[in-house]
């Protein structure tokens, strides 16, 4: 039996012909290259890397390494914890601090949130390089879906933390706006929960 790898996410199928879709990254047919026993590749017909030597100015070389640097260190999947762990604490704060009028917790968690909007550069930054590196920058749902999450997230953060500095009473039980801040802070937590489903999907169904 043959078998065919995904370009995209590099899942492997065996089979005589390539999967119609990929069942993780959704990639089609002619996204899939016939690979030998050990996975190896069998026809050279993919594009060679992008690590051009030669001309070039100094801050292209200079992105080159950075951007390779952010790849080959795993940079994506370590700065996406500092947010991730601290957004549902965030979260969790707003709630309680609006069911019980604590102004306390909105303290911590107006804090927490600063700390996820001051993250979220480097989480996107080095998720973008690793998009382009890994994937070649392919568009398939399961990338979109990502980056719709990734745009959604972080639009609803800034808007939270500048709600919260421009009104300090937000959180406060009298306020008749603090559901719908609360709305947006769920919003972005599951966001965040939906594009980290879908890294980790990407990372761990493509082994075998
Ligand atoms: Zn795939």
């Amino acid at each position: 039996m043959k078998k065919w790898k995904c370009r995209v996410c590099g899942y492997i199928h065996a089979g005589n012909e390539p999967p119609a879709k990929c069942p993780v990254c959704n990639a089609d047919a002619s996204e899939f290259f016939e690979v030998g026993p050990e996975g190896e590749e069998l026809a050279s017909m993919v594009a060679g890397s992008s690590s051009s030597t030669g001309q070039g100015s100094l801050l292209a070389k200079g992105y080159e390494m950075l951007t390779d640097h952010i790849y080959k260190n795993h940079l994506h999947p370590i700065s996406v914890h500092f947010p991730n762990g601290v957004l549902p604490a965030a979260v969790i704060f707003v709630g309680l601090a609006i069911f019980f009028g604590h102004p306390g917790l909105q303290e911590a968690a107006y804090y927490n949130l600063i700390f996820v909007v001051l993250t979220l550069p480097v989480v996107l930054f080095s998720g973008y390089v690793s998009w382009h590196k890994r994937y070649k920058g392919a568009m398939t749902q399961i990338f979109v879906t990502k980056i719709v999450c990734a745009v959604v997230c972080t639009v609803a953060a800034v808007v939270v933390v500048a709600w919260r500095y421009n009104d300090p009473t937000i959180m406060d039980v009298p306020s008749s706006s603090r559901w719908l801040f609360l709305l947006v802070n769920v919003v972005m937590l599951a966001t965040a929960g939906l594009a980290g489903h879908l890294g980790g999907k990407l990372v761990f169904d493509t082994r075998l």
